[in-house]
């Protein structure tokens, strides 16, 4: 039976509520006045519930689904403004013991090439990080117990924050790794890890188990309830995510904006992100064999509604889509993007010989940091380092009263300002300099507030003198 607030997979995610809901919005796909009736409760962006969300997914009347875009994009600017959050993926060790179909990670893979890297190696790549401009990571791992435990997991992330080369440093070290114990969660908690994220690939339990026919990962509850955990163990902000062409993208939509309303029932608090991967080519991996592939047109739409849906959860694309592809969905409402991405273990600090390939999956955007924040700015975006949030305590519910109130605002715009001053004087190119410096006037006269505006404007300053790590 569907209950929200249960601690049951099979209950928050209850598969027959998943049908039900699809049923409901393929009977109401031309219910215009139900149809105009959610469009009007979205407005007032409180958010949507998974079968209102339904409803407008199926519904492909062109001047409603030109609604739900405008309103996409009103949500975003009001919410997010014009900044986008800029991070990279680091990936560890692709030593796995499961044996998911879609990644090229999974056991059985013999041929490509397997690695783990050393503290050394984590030193060289993180400074080659850094040098690039980053302050935000997500750490990626396989799931190994012997080559991967949770004690070298946590080695490295104590590893990364002692990094300190030049002006550079990594603030925030987001998490991606297997679902684990209330205990593990708690010793990443204490490590200081920002957003703990985990893919869920589907909600639907029976591909699930296909997909995934071989090692823990084939637990579905125990995958499913992972988030549940974490925040037992006392992490606040949780990451979620589908993998969007392994199930039909309706099963799957409906699924994520459950699982987001049962965060929200026991915790208090919803996902802090959500993640929207479309499956890709990689090393033994042909995307085409996957029948459930999206276009970029439903794609675009997908991430339109989960804007409207959870108009307060940060939305992340990496450099899996190309660039035509971001700059659609950046506009709806994702508020987070990787640059200059290497989805392979190392590869940071030299590049990778071909023979040795260990790419999870092949990136579409290859561009270097520099090119992707040029190419925001003059797109009308300011690129954010800000990573102030979780330093300064602003995580899970504090977080969200803050941001349902708008008064976050007052923060990501002077701290988006500040850290990418700090980019433009340590790492980027003249031309982005340029752009970023001429940004950067103009974008002050934003800050409504006076007090801050000066405060802000003295930081600059300061900035421009050598000090580093402003923030409110
Ligand atoms: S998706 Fe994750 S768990 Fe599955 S094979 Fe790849 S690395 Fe391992
Ligand atoms: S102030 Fe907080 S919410 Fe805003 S960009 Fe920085 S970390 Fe994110």
């Amino acid at each position: 039976m569907y209950n929200k607030a249960s601690l049951r997979a099979d209950e928050f995610i209850s598969h027959e509520e998943i049908t039900a809901t699809l049923a409901y919005a393929e009977e109401n796909k031309e219910n215009f006045a139900l149809i105009d009736e959610i469009l009007a409760k979205a407005e007032l962006c409180k958010g949507l519930d998974h079968r209102e969300a339904s409803v407008l997914l199926a519904c492909e009347e062109p001047t409603r689904v030109a609604r739900m875009y405008t309103m996409a994009e009103e949500l975003k600017k009001k919410f997010y403004g014009n900044r986008i959050v800029m991070f990279a993926p680091l990936y560890l060790s692709n030593y796995c013991v499961n044996g998911c179909v879609y990644c090229p990670y999974h056991m059985k893979n013999k041929h490509i090439a397997r690695k783990k890297l050393t503290q050394e190696e984590i030193v060289k790549e993180v400074t080659a990080l850094q040098d690039m401009g980053h302050k935000r990571l997500a750490l990626e791992a396989g799931e190994d117990p012997v080559n991967n435990p949770i004690e070298y997991i946590l080695e490295c992330i104590d590893t990364i924050y002692r990094i300190k080369h030049k002006n550079g440093a990594i603030r925030r070290v987001n998490v991606n790794i297997a679902a684990t114990t209330v205990e593990n969660y708690r010793k990443l908690k204490e490590a200081g890890i920002g957003t703990y994220i985990l893919f869920q690939e589907t909600y639907h339990k029976e591909s699930y188990e296909k997909l995934h026919p071989t090692g823990p990962k084939h637990d579905y509850a125990y995958h499913t309830e992972a988030m549940d955990r974490a925040m037992e163990g006392g992490i606040d902000d949780v990451g979620l995510g589908v993998l969007f062409g392994l199930e039909l993208y309706k099963y799957e939509f409906a699924g994520l904006l459950m699982h987001a309303e049962h965060l929200e029932a026991v915790h208090g608090v919803g996902p802090h992100t959500i993640s929207v991967p479309r499956i890709k080519r990689a090393d033994d991996i042909d995307p085409t064999v996957f029948d459930n592939g999206i276009s970029d047109e439903i794609f675009a739409k997908l991430c339109a509604l989960i804007r409207i849906s959870v108009p307060y959860t940060g939305m992340i694309i990496s450099t899996r889509e190309s660039k035509e592809v971001r700059e659609k969905v950046i506009r709806l409402g994702v508020s987070q993007i990787s640059g200059a991405s290497k989805t392979s273990v190392g590869g940071y600090s030299e590049p990778e010989p071909e023979e040795e390939n260990s790419e999870q999956f092949d990136v579409s955007d290859k561009r270097t940091l520099d090119e992707v924040v040029r190419w925001l700015m003059e797109f009308g975006y300011i690129p954010s380092f800000c990573t102030a949030c979780y330093r300064e305590g602003r995580t899970g519910d504090r977080f969200m009263s803050l941001c349902k109130s708008g008064q976050i605002q007052n923060c990501c715009h002077p701290n988006a300002l500040m850290t990418l001053k700090e980019y433009l004087m340590d790492y980027a190119s003249e031309e982005t300099k340029k752009i970023g410096e001429a940004l950067i006037q103009a974008e002050l006269n934003n800050i409504p507030k006076e007090k801050v505006r000066e405060v802000c404007e003295d930081h600059l300053k300061k900035i421009e003198e050598g000090i580093r790590d402003f923030r409110f």
